[in-house]
C-alpha cells in the first residue's frame, strides 16, 4: 500500500517539487521550508465522490478544491461517469468533428449570448492565449492591459501580475519569460479603471477576481472597462474560466450586465476534464483560421469524452441548481463569519454567488495588495493546515477560492463550521 509520504518523496524524485501543477504543492501552507519534508507533504488522491475525496490512506476529506470548481456537481457525479463511459466506448479522439462539438458551442451560446461563435480548447491557459492572439489579429494592436492579481493561465505575454500560483510562489511573473513577451503587457491595479489609448488591442479581467482569493469588482469598475474599450477601439475579454456557468448560466457578464467582446471558460464547462473554450462576436472570431489569418488549432481541443461531459453538467445546471449552490456558500460564509468573530480574529468571508474567500484581515480586501497583505500574516497558512487535520481540504494556498460544490449537505457546511471552530481555538 502507497502512503502519501512514499509517494511524495519519489513523487519529488521524478517531477519537480512532486506536483503536476505547482497549486497542488503544499509549500505555501506549510511551515516547513524543505521540499519533501513532512509538513509539506500533500495527500495523494485515490478517488473521490461528491464532497470528498480519499487520500492513498484512506483518509478522508470534505474537499472545497473540488479541482478548482472543476467539479460543481461533486466528484464523480453518475450523470458524468455514465457519459464519459458511453463516449470512451466509442473512440477517445478522432480528428475530425463531432456532432457533441456543435451541441457544446451552442449550448454555450444559448447560456452567454456574446458569444456568437465558440472555439473549443483544451485548457484556461489555451483559451486566453487564444482570445489574446484574436484581439491582437483583429485590432491590428500588440498592447494588451490586465489587472495584478488576475491570473489567465500560464502562456508567457499573461503571467505579468498574476494571481493563484504565481501569487502563492511570490514570483514577480516568471523567470523564462524573455522581456520582449511581456514588453506589451501592461498590468494596472484590480478595481482602478486604468486610461485605455489607442495603441491597446484588448483589456483582459477576471470580472470576480478568484485567483487572488475572491475579489468583487467594486461598482462601475466592469462598466468604466467597457466604456474605455469603447472609447479606445479596444477589445474586452472577460476571462470567465472561473465564473463561466458557475456565477448562473450566463456568467459573470450576466451577473452584473456588462457584455464583454470575447469571453473565455474553462473549468466548469469541462465537467472535469480537459477542454475549455473562447468565444465572443462573430466578427472578431471569424479572424480565426480556417477562415481568418489567425493561426490557432489542437489535437484534442473538442475532444469526445469532454465534451460529454461538459454536456452532462450543463444539462444539470438549472436555476435550481445555481439557486442551491449560492445558498451553500451563503451558509458557509456565515457561519465561518461567525465563528471567526466570536474567536476574535479578524477575517473577511466574500461571497459573489456560489464562490467563496477567505482572508484574514481587518477590513474588506479589494486589490492584490490587499490579498497579498493578509496573506503575509500566516494565518491562513496555519488555519489550512489546522483544517486538514480535522479532515477538510481548503485550497493549499491563501491566494485560491473555495469551491462548494452541489455535493455539499447544510451537514457538510455545518461540519465545516464546527471543525473550523476547534482548529481556529488551536492557533
Ligand atoms: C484556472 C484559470 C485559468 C487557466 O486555466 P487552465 O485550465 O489551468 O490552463 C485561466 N483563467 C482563470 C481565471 C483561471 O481561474
Amino acid at each position: 500500500m502507497a502512503d502519501n509520504e512514499s509517494l511524495y518523496r519519489r513523487a519529488c524524485e521524478v517531477t519537480p517539487g512532486g506536483v503536476s501543477s505547482p497549486v497542488r504543492s503544499f509549500s505555501s501552507v506549510s511551515s516547513v521550508s524543505s521540499g519533501s519534508s513532512v509538513g509539506a507533504t500533500p495527500y495523494f488522491v485515490a478517488r473521490a465522490e461528491g464532497a470528498s475525496v480519499w487520500d492513498v490512506e484512506g483518509r478522508r476529506y470534505l474537499d472545497y478544491v473540488q479541482s478548482w470548481g472543476a467539479s460543481i456537481l461533486g466528484h464523480a457525479h453518475p450523470a458524468v461517469v455514465e457519459a464519459v463511459s458511453a463516449a470512451a466506448a466509442l473512440g477517445t479522439s478522432y480528428g475530425a468533428p463531432t456532432e457533441a462539438e456543435v451541441l457544446l458551442a451552442e449550448a454555450v451560446r444559448r447560456r452567454v449570448p456574446s458569444c456568437e461563435m465558440v472555439r473549443l480548447v483544451s485548457s484556461g491557459t489555451e483559451a486566453t492565449m487564444s482570445a489574446i492572439r484574436a484581439a491582437r489579429g483583429f485590432t491590428g494592436r500588440d498592447r494588451i492591459l490586465k489587472f495584478a492579481g488576475c491570473y489567465h493561465g500560464h502562456s508567457d505575454a499573461l503571467l505579468a501580475g498574476g494571481g493563484s500560483g504565481v501569487a502563492t510562489l511570490g514570483l514577480p511573473g516568471s523567470a523564462g519569460v524573455p522581456a520582449e513577451a511581456v514588453a506589451q503587457t501592461v498590468v494596472a491595479p484590480f478595481n482602478q479603471v486604468p486610461e485605455i489609448g489607442t495603441e491597446v488591442a484588448c483589456v483582459i479581467v477576471e470580472p470576480v477576481g478568484a485567483n487572488m482569493g475572491l475579489v468583487a469588482p467594486a461598482p462601475g469598475f466592469l462598466e468604466g472597462l467597457r466604456a474605455g474599450c469603447d472609447q479606445a477601439g479596444a477589445l474586452l475579454i472577460f476571462d470567465e474560466v472561473i465564473t463561466g456557468f458557475r456565477l448562473g448560466p450566463g456568467g459573470a457578464q450576466e451577473r452584473y450586465g456588462v457584455v464583454p467582446d470575447l469571453s473565455t471558460f474553462g473549468k466548469v464547462l469541462g465537467g472535469g476534464l480537459p477542454l475549455a473554450a473562447f468565444g465572443g462576436r462573430r466578427d472578431i472570431m471569424e479572424v480565426l483560421a480556417p477562415v481568418g489569418p489567425v493561426y490557432q488549432a489542437g489535437t484534442l481541443s473538442g475532444n469526445p469524452l469532454a465534451t460529454a461531459a461538459g454536456l452532462a453538467v450543463l444539462a444539470l445546471l438549472d436555476d435550481a441548481a445555481y439557486t442551491m449552490l449560492a445558498g451553500r456558500a451563503a451558509d458557509l460564509s456565515t457561519l465561518l463569519g461567525q465563528v471567526f468573530e466570536e474567536a476574535g480574529v479578524a477575517a473577511q468571508v466574500p461571497v459573489v454567488g456560489p464562490l467563496m474567500g477567505l482572508f484574514f484581515a481587518g477590513a474588506p480586501v479589494v486589490d492584490y495588495d490587499g490579498a497579498r497583505a493578509s496573506a503575509a500574516n500566516g494565518v491562513y497558512a496555519r488555519f489550512f493546515g489546522a483544517m486538514l487535520a480535522r479532515g477538510v481540504a481548503l485550497p493549499p494556498s491563501p491566494y485560491e477560492a473555495m469551491f462548494p460544490s452541489l455535493a455539499h449537505s447544510r451537514d457538510d457546511v455545518e461540519r465545516t463550521a464546527d471543525l473550523a471552530r476547534a482548529a481556529i481555538a488551536t492557533l
